[in-house]
């Protein structure tokens, strides 16, 4: 295992008192560990879990050639390039019940979709292009090619081809790719153990009384609805008061239960509470400055109790803050943890509809408004007062503004990136 020092030498450009966003992700990047621990699930309950190990088909899917459309299955080589083509029924294939005999030449057969093709005919033609008179069937010219309203044997999936990749969290079409190949239980990651807590005397629970100067603790809402929606199991360890003994007993409970520990404030530069103190006595933290709007301030590292260790991940205080920070690093460190291959948040081009204030040398998250303008192209309104601890302006906005490190000041009209929340954790 890297130390940080040595995790910060293979960083290009690491300064961990003006660390740039991208220095900052690919610094966790190198330190995260992947967690082991791999569990089998009935089917139905690994939807949204880590595939632990790549699925491969026992058999073709489909296991047969097979019709796509109901119709007449012939031979296309018996058609007629510019005449009407006149063929015999020999009987019916029907989807699960496949026709037993034998199909001669000049003959065809009614089949439905998904019923198996007998061996020789290649074709379909769909009922709505032949003309029935007994037994007879009678086909256009020109209506088909050979070959045409045919699936292949295997043409989804080849016996022995990789079906599903590990890594990858199982989805809705994956659940159904695995019933088909009739395989009832998967292999995946055990679930991220993830421990949170907030720090900060003037913080109260909701349900206690707010003297004058106290807030309510609403980052470990946002953060339990983050931690949610990103399918780990959480342990919430509520406030710790700013007291050296309570804050090293949590850290330690969290080294000791959990895979990750999240804390929101005291890791500001001028912080005078006991956080920062008591992190560093108990691992290896290091206290970064990120060249980002907000959350400036951050704390990364290691912290061990009793043999156990867990990835901190510091987050400043501020409600925006902890919110834009959980997006910017915390969210893929804890996907790479769980074993997820890693998957680019999918970012909108929207013309910005005023100009707006960009200090190159830093990334900026501003909370935004997209739609779609009169003319189909995106549009993205910033929402007002962008303070990091105006937690509304998150609620109100549909995405974040991203503005790159290099950027400088954004003209109206000007396409900037926008992170759409829809679909975000
Ligand atoms: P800090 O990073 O500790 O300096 O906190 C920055 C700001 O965020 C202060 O105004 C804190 O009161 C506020 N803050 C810190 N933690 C929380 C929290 N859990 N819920 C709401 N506000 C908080
Ligand atoms: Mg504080």
């Amino acid at each position: 295992m890297l130390s940080l020092q040595e995790i910060a030498a293979q960083v290009a450009g690491y300064d961990a008192n003006a660390l740039p966003v991208a220095q900052a992700q690919e610094f966790i990047a190198r330190l995260v560990p992947r967690v082991e621990g791999v569990e089998m699930l009935a089917l139905r309950a690994s939807l949204g879990r880590v595939l632990a190990q790549g699925i491969v088909s026992p058999f073709d899917v489909p296991a047969h050639d097979n019709s796509a459309m109901d119709g007449y299955a012939l031979r296309g080589s018996e058609l007629a390039a510019d005449a009407t083509t006149r063929f015999t029924r020999a009987g019916t294939g029907l989807a699960g019940q496949p026709f037993a005999g034998a199909v001669a030449p000049g003959e065809c057969l009614r089949i439905t979709t998904g019923a198996l093709m007998p061996a020789g005919l290649d074709t379909v033609v769909p009922q709505e292009f032949v003309t029935v008179d007994g037994d007879a069937v009678l086909v256009p010219a020109g209506v088909v090619r050979t070959g045409d309203n045919r699936r292949l044997a295997g043409e989804d999936l080849a016996a022995g081809s990789a079906a599903l990749a590990a890594g990858r969290v199982i989805s809705p079409a994956d659940l159904g790719l695995i019933a088909s190949l009739g395989v009832p239980e998967v292999p995946v990651r055990r679930r991220l153990r993830v421990a949170f807590f907030s720090t900060g005397d003037e913080l109260r629970s909701i349900g206690e009384a707010l003297p004058a100067g106290c807030v309510y603790d609403s980052n470990r809402y946002t953060l339990w609805g983050m931690l949610q929606r990103l399918g780990v199991e959480l342990l919430d360890m509520g406030v710790v008061r700013d007291d050296p003994a309570a804050l090293e007993a949590a850290f330690r409970q969290a080294a000791e239960v959990a895979d990750a520990v999240i804390t929101s404030g005291g890791v500001s530069v001028g912080e005078a509470d006991y956080t920062k103190r008591i992190m560093a006595e108990l691992g290896e933290v290091l206290f970064w400055r990120i060249a980002m709007r907000p959350g400036r301030p951050m704390a990364i590292g290691r912290i061990e109790s009793n043999g156990h260790s867990a990835i901190l991940f510091g987050l400043p205080g501020n409600p925006v803050a902890v919110m834009v920070t959980f997006y910017a690093f915390v969210r893929d460190a804890l996907r790479a943890m769980s074993g997820t291959a890693a998957l680019p948040l999918p970012m909108l081009r929207a013309a910005s509809s005023a100009p707006i204030r960009k200090k190159p040398g830093r990334t900026e998250y501003q909370r935004g408004i997209v739609r779609r303008g009169e003319d189909g192209q995106w549009q993205v309104a910033i929402t007002g007062a962008q303070g990091s601890g105006i937690l509304r302006s998150m609620s109100v906005a549909n995405g974040l503004v991203v503005l790159d490190h290099e950027q400088g000041n954004v003209a109206a009209g000007e396409t900037v990136d926008v992170l759409p929340f829809d679909g975000l954790v």
